[in-house]
């Protein structure tokens, strides 16, 4: 077995700290962001360095207090909103461990994709620690349906997703994609699919004062059949793969790598954030495991 290969067996960290600016798409806020490595086994956490004794909180499925329209984590009288992508970047790119430090309480949307996030931590580099990653090992299927909202994950000696979505609006319509999540798939296949809403939804939110951060610049907007994206999709298929992407990085929440193939369909951030409870509900469908 190649050094590459059991690269993946070692949990790793950032080479060194990266900084970001943007605006929160759902706050409209102005917001800051420092990731600086962390050590082995302390995971990813998120600290509000605008309140006084830099309060942190864990990303770990358990801390999600809001899925409504982000997935939101909180400890007590704070919260940390819009997670999700910056969790798939970590995730993709099998980075265990590193802290992020946020001005305010949501993070920058960027362009609606993990994109820069992906492209500032492949810059950054990678460090391997001296500990071994612990695997959840999915050993028999769970599964969880509500209506037609389903979630499923099997055993696998990989980590796979396979997504399903299906939208009335003509533009989207049936999708599915499936993929195996390491990092060259994420980089080439997820990390750049966008977030996308529908303008009647822009309209609703705008009334509702949220979205006060979203336009063209961080997201793909759909016009009843038209895509009002000058420079139209980035994948053909760019809707499911955002969908995936979303998946990555609601499954990250676990606080530990997967071996299992994840299939969902029509789900979102709070039918995931479910699904985890129900999963580790169910002890024996899963063990930890290492390699070295
Ligand atoms: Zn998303």
């Amino acid at each position: 077995m190649s050094c590459q290969n059991k690269d993946k067996y070692y949990q790793h960290t950032l080479k060194k700290e990266i900084h970001f600016k943007g605006k929160g798409v759902h706050s409209g806020k102005d917001v800051s962001m420092v990731i600086k490595p962390a050590p082995p086994n302390s995971g990813i956490n998120f600290f509000r360095s605008d309140l006084s004794g830099y309060k942190s909180v864990k990303a770990i499925f358990k801390n999600v207090t809001d899925t409504s329209l982000a997935t939101v984590i909180g400890n007590g009288d704070f919260i940390i909103s819009t997670i999700e992508h910056l969790m798939a970047a970590f995730s993709g790119l099998q980075i265990d461990n590193g802290e992020v430090y946020l001005d305010n309480y949501e993070l920058p949307i960027m362009d609606g994709s993990a994109f820069v996030f992906t492209e500032k931590f492949l810059r950054a580099g990678k460090k391997q620690q001296k500990a071994a990653r612990h695997f959840i090992e999915i050993t028999s299927p769970v599964e969880l349906s509500e209506g037609d909202t389903f979630v499923g994950v099997y055993p696998d000696n990989k980590y796979n997703i396979t997504c399903s979505i299906e939208f009335k609006n003509p533009v989207i319509g049936k999708q599915v994609f499936s993929t195996e999540i390491i990092p060259e798939n994420f980089v080439e296949e997820i990390s750049r699919a966008r977030t996308f809403g529908f303008m009647s939804d822009v309209e609703a939110m705008n009334l509702l004062g949220l979205g006060r951060g979203g336009s063209l610049e961080s997201a793909v907007v759909i016009d009843e059949d038209t895509i009002l994206n000058p420079d139209g999709l980035r994948y053909e298929n760019e809707f499911v793969r955002h969908k995936l992407l979303d998946c990555i990085g609601d499954f990250a929440l676990i606080g530990m790598p997967l071996l299992g193939h994840i299939k969902t369909s029509k789900s979102g951030h709070l039918f995931h954030n479910k699904f985890l409870h129900f999963l580790f509900s169910q002890k024996d469908s899963w063990r930890t495991r290492s390699f070295v």
